[in-house]
């Protein structure tokens, strides 16, 4: 599924984030930048150990919930790696909204501050972080519209669901999404 929002493409794939050979790709990280399991585990698995050296080295302190850094990709495709930190879901009365707003918003400022024209992002906080899938799906697509109206780029964001669960959730929350701006 597609959609254009002025000059700029949102697009939704099934697939492995690890693959995409956009500027840059989202790593679903943690605060400590530990490296972990699903999205984290795939990049520098695949990435090689040059990733984790670089965070280390540039971001010892790690990176609080809400905000994200960037690093080489190493062996992968895209050319650089976002490593946003979404929130772990408690019960949505500890600024999980925003703070998951505010992943996809820092990565998007940190991609157009190294010039990325096409960026992409995994289900922030959706998998071992447990946050409800279609209010995810719907919080991540609106903050990205939004910002893709205000600032005009990327020229391309791809979304890249990894089954077809997460796709139909971000889907249907796209289609929402688009008709809340037609009024
Ligand atoms: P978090 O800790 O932020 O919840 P996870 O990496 O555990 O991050 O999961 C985030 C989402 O990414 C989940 O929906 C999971 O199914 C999906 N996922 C896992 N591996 C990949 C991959 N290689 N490419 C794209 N998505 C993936």
């Amino acid at each position: 599924m597609q959609a254009t929002i002025g000059a700029c493409k949102l697009e939704l794939v099934t697939g492995d984030i690890t693959r995409q050979a956009t500027d840059a790709i989202v790593n679903a990280a943690n605060s400590w930048l530990a490296g972990g399991g699903g999205v984290d585990g795939a990049i520098h698995r695949g990435g090689g150990p040059g990733i984790m050296e670089e965070t280390q080295r540039r971001y010892p302190q790690g990176c609080p919930t809400g905000d994200a850094v960037v690093t080489g990709a190493g062996k992968l495709p895209a050319r650089y790696v976002i490593h946003a930190v979404g929130p772990i879901w408690k019960d949505g009365q500890n600024q999980e909204e925003s703070l998951l707003a505010s992943a996809y918003r820092r990565s998007l400022e940190i991609a157009g501050a190294q010039q990325c024209a096409s960026l992409a992002f995994p289900s922030l906080s959706t998998g071992a972080y447990a946050y409800p899938l279609q209010q995810a799906a719907h919080i991540a697509l609106h903050t990205v519209a939004a910002y893709l109206r205000l600032h005009g780029q990327p020229q391309l964001v791809r979304f890249v669901l990894f089954d077809d669960r997460a796709y139909e959730a971000y889907a249907d929350a796209l289609t929402a999404v688009l008709s809340e701006n037609r009024c």
